[in-house]
């Protein structure tokens, strides 16, 4: 059995930035990562609104924020925790933990219709920035109303040939320098008041979408961006709708169980304030130890 202070569950920003806390606080912790550091991050084509930084995409933040990891000699270990016992302490039979943050962020939603999860990846996507370059001078599909997806939109409009957000309300609800840019490129069109109803294949390629059970529009590919499920399946502690509950220190219901960033209820879900929990939690473990 492998015995460490602090185990951080998840190298987004938020458990990225709680390691650099520990570890300049004099606690050696261990980064535990299904996939690439920086979870979230690699998915922003570009950010504009992270103090220090007019302009940077988020693979380059990631990289960043891992460099200093290294630098600072941080363990970290690629692998999916399914299976954490948080009464004794213990994550996948083999390593123990004094103290435990789970920042494993949140996943994005789909729309549940038939022949969805078939098309993902071939026709569907949830990320822009990795799948956009499949799409260049083609037609494609933006779902979605909020920051992401017009985030998306903008995005797809500088390599494809026409975007076309969907949306169920008739009114945005993103940032306005969001909505004023979206409005104001040509190559997007905007439906309101509508949604998919089916997805439309021909020789196992998607060819068109149905919106509102009437008219077809045909296009190369479809982005989804309606939402998010946080992963806190693995995690036995307080939730709603399974956002993890935390108190002012960002501990959960479980003694000396933390949460940050994403999979937590809050109200501002941003790359600074997943950094900012990074912060209370890290210092309250290490006021605790000390
Ligand atoms: C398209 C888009 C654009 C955005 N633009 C901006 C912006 O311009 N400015 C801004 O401030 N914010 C922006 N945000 C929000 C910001 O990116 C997030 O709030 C922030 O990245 C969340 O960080 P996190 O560390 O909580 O979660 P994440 O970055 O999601 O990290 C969670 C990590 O946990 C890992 N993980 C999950 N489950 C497990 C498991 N079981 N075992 C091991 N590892 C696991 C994941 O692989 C992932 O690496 C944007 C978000 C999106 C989707």
């Amino acid at each position: 059995m492998e015995k460490y202070k602090a185990v951080i569950i998840g190298s987004g920003i938020a458990g990225m930035t709680s390691a650099i806390y520990l570890k300049r606080g004099g606690i050696e912790p261990l980064i535990i990562e299904k996939s690439a550091p920086g979870g979230t991050l690699n998915l922003i084509p570009s950010i504009e609104n992270y103090p220090g930084y007019e302009k940077i995409s988020g693979p380059d933040l990631a990289m960043n924020i891992y460099n200093q990891i290294n630098n600072l000699d941080i363990k970290i270990i690629f692998k999916n925790i399914d299976n954490i016992n948080l009464d004794k302490k213990i994550i996948n039979d083999n390593i123990e933990y004094e103290y435990l943050i789970i920042a494993t962020g949140r996943k994005s939603r789909l729309l549940g219709l038939k022949d969805e999860e078939k098309l993902l990846g071939k026709g569907i996507s949830t990320c822009a920035l990795c799948d956009g370059f499949f799409y260049k001078d083609k037609k494609v599909v933006v779902v979605g109303g909020g920051n992401s997806a017009l985030t998306e939109a903008i995005y797809l409009s500088s390599i494809c040939k026409e975007v076309t957000i969907v949306h169920r309300r008739n009114n945005f609800t993103g940032e306005k320098y969001l909505i004023d840019t979206v409005i104001n490129t040509k190559n997007i069109k905007v439906l309101y008041n509508s949604k998919i109803t089916n997805y439309n294949i021909k020789e196992n390629k998607l060819i068109s979408v149905t919106i509102n059970d009437k008219k077809k529009i045909k296009v190369d590919g479809v982005f989804l961006a309606i939402g998010s499920t946080p992963n806190s399946e693995y995690f036995n502690v307080k939730k709603e709708n399974d956002y993890i509950l935390v108190d002012e220190n960002y501990m959960t219901s479980k003694d000396n169980v933390y949460a940050i960033g994403d999979v937590i209820k809050k109200e501002y879900y941003q790359l600074i304030t997943a950094s900012n929990d990074g912060i209370v939690a890290a210092s309250n473990i290490i006021n605790k130890i000390k």
